[in-house]
């Protein structure tokens, strides 16, 4: 029996066009239409926006995306095997879906998207948090897109929202916390997934802020605060020894005792420390 859009279920789809998951390209597929809407749903109002799909496989998400409104899909896909079914979605939407064939880290998406843009995907693991550190770190704020919603394996979604004093902070939270908000919207476990991944999963959803929260100059912020988590669990006097050789007195004035270790440290005391590093 066809779906609610008139397209064939997506077990029928992925025995049609012979798409076994393959481990090599991180495929665990979504087959529950109910739950590609309802993740296309976390993404906000899709209406007047184009949305950015990486690694659309057989389409079920896609198939949500377009069914709550999105203006276009722009979905970018490794696995040629899935290029007829995304095609038979193209055909019932027409003018809706472009796909482009190839790796999401190597093509630019932004010659074909207009503004505004939403970016959500169910990624492929294997790529997941380059794609998302690269979203966040665009050369220009605001960022091209409004927001983000992707699925990660749950371990990663809760060190995008980490707070300060947990295990899970570190860099991912920073980044992110930095210039947008961060919330898990969605808990999945592993059998929502063909085949079941070995650990559960969770949708994040991000929204840019229009400017950062505190003042800092990206690439110094990013310095300090990879120096200071690449050695977590020292104090951070002696984790950031060769930042600046009176390190001790610039802790200080940013309000860190130079004896706290990076995992207690507020992303207002991290952007101060970036300030005065910079500031010479
Ligand atoms: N979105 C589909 C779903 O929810 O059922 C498939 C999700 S599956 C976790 C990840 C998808 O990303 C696969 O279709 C895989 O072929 C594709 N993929 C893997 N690496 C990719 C890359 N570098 N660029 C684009 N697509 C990629």
């Amino acid at each position: 029996m066809a779906a609610i859009d008139g397209l064939p279920p997506l077990r029928e789809v992925i025995a049609t066009h012979g798409l076994a998951a393959k481990k090599s390209l991180g495929q665990n597929f979504l087959l529950d239409l109910n739950l590609t809407a309802k993740i296309a749903r976390q993404a906000g109002d899709l209406e007047g926006c184009d949305v950015l799909e990486v690694g659309p496989g057989p389409g079920g998400l896609t198939r949500g995306l377009l069914a709550e409104g999105a203006r276009k899909v722009l979905a970018i896909e490794k696995d040629a095997r899935c290029l007829p079914a995304l095609a038979e979605i193209g055909a019932q939407y027409p003018g809706r879906l472009q796909v482009i064939e190839g790796d999401a880290l190597e093509i630019d998406p932004l010659a074909h998207l207009t503004p505004p843009i939403r970016v959500a995907s169910n990624l492929p693991y294997n790529v997941g948090t380059e794609l998302l550190v690269r979203w966040l770190t665009p050369p220009e704020w605001p960022p091209f897109w409004e927001s983000l919603t992707l699925m990660f394996q749950r371990e990663v979604a809760e060190r995008i929202v980490a707070q300060p004093g947990s295990k899970a902070y570190g860099r991912l939270a920073l980044l992110v916390s930095w210039r947008a908000e961060a919330r898990i919207a969605l808990s999945l476990p592993p059998e929502a997934f063909t085949p079941p991944p070995k650990v559960s999963s969770a949708v994040v959803h991000v929204t840019a802020l229009p400017e950062p929260r505190y003042p800092a100059d990206p690439k110094v912020l990013e310095r300090v605060v990879a120096k200071a988590f690449n050695q977590r669990r020292k104090m951070l006097r002696a984790a950031l020894k060769g930042l600046a050789p009176d390190i001790e007195d610039r802790l200080l004035a940013s309000g860190i005792k130079p004896t706290d270790r990076a995992e207690t440290v507020t992303l207002e005391q991290f952007c101060a420390l970036a300030r005065n590093v910079a500031a010479g």
